[in-house]
């Protein structure tokens, strides 16, 4: 793991951002709670998406649809038949891999050894395997001819490759054996529900249905924290057009999902767009946008131009029409799909190693999180500089006026410094301290945690110079 994330991890576990699953069992795998810290900003970054997506759109709508649906959903979308990752075992560690990310990472060690031609021409093998018609035939001959040793065991006993459905199943209703499946995705939920969502809405085409949600996958190889889980949430948006007009909506909303992140105070040169070599089968164009994470640049949202492919496989599979009827052009046509489609999982961990921020204040080392005001844990934090002369009293006065519009903390132990210091790893924008001028003139000092500048505001109007600052905000 990179020092950076190092850090992160152990921040999040220390100021109850996020913590392994079940830690008092030794934890689960690829499994993580998020604490009173991580739950806050998780429910900031949700509520900046629903915003930006449905409010700011009025031609997007809401919906919250079951994790678990029909299990014909999974055979129709071809998650059943396909959604698979290539397996592979060592059979002296007794570890399991994915044989194209083992590929993958034995190429970027030729690479950090300096072995540039080798790590191209390796990529190139993978690269033509990807597209094989073999794939796994494909994985396990680069594998052996290459030479690539177990990394746990460094021995070359390899099993075949084999294909791993990443669904997790499990029995639905009492006595039935029927399976039922947790969604791997939040997309179907929505195909589904295409037309309840157009004829309730009373919407027409072009229109979106946008939804946030959990999402099951069991990945073979789940590491690197929060980037990669076994449960995590999506944000996803699926705008329904009428074919040929895709190409335009794709634009538009490439160029909207790519701006969000730079609103939220994510340094633009950190992030990139990313071009699928190989399209699924179903796909007219796909591009990601990659985030620079300590460990490289990783997908953090796709954008995907569907076609029609899953409102026709519902259509065939479930025998209700999934079409729509244009009332002004007077025909009924099954519309293209454009999906946004975000993890809020990785969202958290770019939001976490872009603010992380190491910097000397008056001689003192400290750690701060810059994260935009709005999507911080505390917007505000108020202190009573001394735990008398009345300065509490005023202090929770001011702090319960705030807390009608923000989450809140009060403070009163320890030193300043180290209430500052605090607030600065949680990454709260604002400090506000009760002193003894506030006793005489009303007024408080509101400290910035960027610049730890401070300026003297008069307490009334503290909650409004707090919004208009946080409207403001820019990364440094
Ligand atoms: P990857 O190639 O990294 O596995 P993917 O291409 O399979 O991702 P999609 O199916 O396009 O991902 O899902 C959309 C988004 O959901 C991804 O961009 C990512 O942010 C998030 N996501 C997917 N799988 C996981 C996971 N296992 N853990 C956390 N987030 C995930």
């Amino acid at each position: 793991m990179s020092d950076l994330l190092e850090k992160i991890v152990s921040l999040a576990k220390q100021r109850g951002l996020i913590f392994q699953s079940s830690e008092i069992y030794d934890g689960m795998a690829a499994i993580y709670d998020y604490g009173p810290l991580g739950v806050e900003l998780k429910r900031n970054v949700k509520e900046r998406w629903w915003q930006a997506m449905v409010y700011q759109n009025d031609d997007v709508v809401g919906l919250d649809a079951a994790i678990m649906m029909h299990p014909d959903v999974w055979k129709a979308s071809g998650h059943l038949d396909a959604f698979n990752d290539p397996m592979i075992d060592d059979k002296v560690s007794g570890h399991r891999y994915r044989a194209d990310e083992l590929i993958e990472e034995h190429a970027a060690k030729l690479r950090s050894d300096g072995k540039e031609e080798e790590a191209a021409r390796v990529e190139g093998r993978l690269a033509r395997a990807l597209q094989s018609e073999e794939p796994n035939r494909a994985f396990y001959d680069i594998i052996h001819e290459e030479e690539i040793r177990g990394p746990d065991s460094g021995s070359f006993d390899w099993t075949e490759v084999r294909n791993f459905n990443l669904m997790f199943e499990s029995n639905y209703g009492p006595t039935s054996d029927e399976k039922v499946y947790l969604r791997p995705e939040t997309a179907q939920g929505i195909f589904v529900n295409f037309r309840n969502a157009q004829e309730t809405a009373r919407q027409h085409l072009p229109f979106g249905i946008a939804q946030i949600g959990k999402a099951f996958r069991n990945e073979i190889v789940a590491r690197q924290f929060v980037f990669r889980t076994r449960e995590f949430e999506q944000m996803e948006m699926q705008y329904f057009v009428k074919p040929g007009a895709e190409g335009e909506a794709f634009e538009h909303w490439r160029e909207q999902r790519m701006q969000w992140h730079v609103d939220n105070g994510i340094r633009p040169e950190r992030l990139r767009w990313h071009e699928h070599e190989q399209l699924s089968h179903y796909a007219k164009a796909a591009e990601d946008i990659q985030y620079q994470f300590p460990m490289g640049w990783k997908e953090l949202e796709g954008l995907h131009s569907r076609t029609d492919f899953d409102l026709k496989q519902h259509e065939e599979h479930s025998g209700k029409k999934m079409s729509y009827y244009d009332p002004w052009e007077e025909e009924r046509y099954t519309p293209y799909v454009v999906e946004t489609s975000a993890g809020l999982d990785r969202t958290i961990l770019m939001l976490l190693c872009d603010a992380y921020t190491e910097d000397e204040v008056s001689g003192d080392e400290r750690t701060v999180l810059q994260l935009h005001p709005e999507l911080a844990p505390y917007r505000a934090a108020v202190f009573p500089l001394v735990k008398k002369e009345g300065m509490p009293e005023k202090a929770h006065a001011i702090e319960a006026d705030l807390r009608q519009h923000f989450n809140v903390m009060y403070d009163e132990r320890g030193s300043m410094g180290k209430r500052y210091r605090r607030m600065d790893e949680a990454g709260t924008p604002f400090c506000i301290t009760v002193d003894g001028q506030t006793m005489e003139d009303g007024t408080v000092t509101v400290r910035d945690r960027d610049t730890t500048e401070q300026e003297r505001v008069p307490a009334e109007n503290v909650a409004t110079y707090l919004f208009d600052r946080s409207r403001e905000w820019q990364a440094e």
